[in-house]
């Protein structure tokens, strides 16, 4: 279980879920340990260069010494339901990506090199959370990737989400059903990747122990770094801040104010992948 990396390689752990699933908080707990490195939403980093939003470091991506070289060349994939069928085929069975999403590969294995040259770390976080992105590291031959599929209850989801951005209950539950389900079937079709599926109430329960479990299959020892590094982390909830595993606090204000109609409309959207986790009117 824990040979996997290989010394010359990268290791990526690739965090798949919807937005509010957890994996903003899930990614900065992994970089508490060693020669973890944070990454961020790596997907957008064109989009957010170009929107001039700012690094974890405080620099604007653009002025970021580790990601301003790497903006140029680029290439973000198109993404559209189809295209991702066709490509986690192809994935599955190692034949090549359709020609937009094979450059897209190419050109995140370049700016993963130059990272890796940069930050000295034997374990990269990429929490752009699109199954798509999963499928571009599945072709990239120095690259062992780590799926971590972060499920939260989609009553949560649709929640905080509403919240934070206004998006109707019914959109939410779809989206979340639609990623989800995408993710459960790509597990499916790639059995042999040493996919992990974590959920935001079990994260929350055990935060540190959560990371070991995933960061041994990288074959990470669990050691924790000794003081908190700075993270070139793109992307991310706007105002995020981080305090160390220990002042993690689960988010479930649904449980207390949801009506149970809503709750029962948001399960029944949320359709078959709330089941498989267990998501049910009762608990
Ligand atoms: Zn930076």
């Amino acid at each position: 279980m824990n040979t996997r990396a290989t010394p010359s390689g990268i290791t990526v752990v690739c965090l798949i879920g919807t937005s509010r699933c957890g994996s903003t908080v899930l990614q900065a707990a992994l970089a508490q340990f060693r020669d973890v490195a944070a990454l961020g939403e790596i997907k957008r980093l064109r989009q957010l260069a170009d929107a001039h939003a700012v690094c974890g470091c405080g620099e604007p991506i653009e002025r970021c010494p580790i990601w301003r070289d790497e903006v140029a060349g680029f290439l973000p994939q198109h993404g559209s339901r189809f295209r991702m069928a066709v490509n986690a085929l192809a994935a599955a069975v190692g034949a090549p990506l359709l020609g937009t999403e094979a450059r897209a590969a190419q050109s995140l294995g370049r700016t993963l090199k130059d990272i890796a040259r940069k930050i000295p770390s034997r374990v990269f976080v990429d929490s752009s959370k699109d199954p798509d992105q999963l499928l571009l590291y599945m072709t990239l031959p120095d690259v062992v990737v780590i799926p971590v599929h972060v499920v939260r209850d989609p009553r949560g989801v649709v929640q905080s989400a509403g919240r934070r951005t206004g998006i109707a209950p019914g959109a939410m539950a779809k989206h979340w059903r639609r990623l989800n389900g995408a993710t459960l079937a790509l597990r499916r079709i790639a059995p042999r990747l040493p996919w992990h599926a974590i959920t935001y109430e079990d994260f929350y329960r055990d935060p540190a122990g959560a990371c070991r479990a995933i960061l041994r299959d990288a074959g990470h020892d669990g050691a924790m770094r000794e003081q908190t590094a700075a993270q070139h982390t793109l992307g991310g909830s706007p105002g995020f801040s981080f305090a160390g595993t220990d002042s993690i606090h689960v988010e479930d204000a649904w449980r207390q104010t949801m009506p149970p109609d809503m709750q029962a409309a948001i399960l029944r959207e949320s359709g078959w992948p709330a089941r498989h986790f267990g998501y049910r009117l009762q608990g």
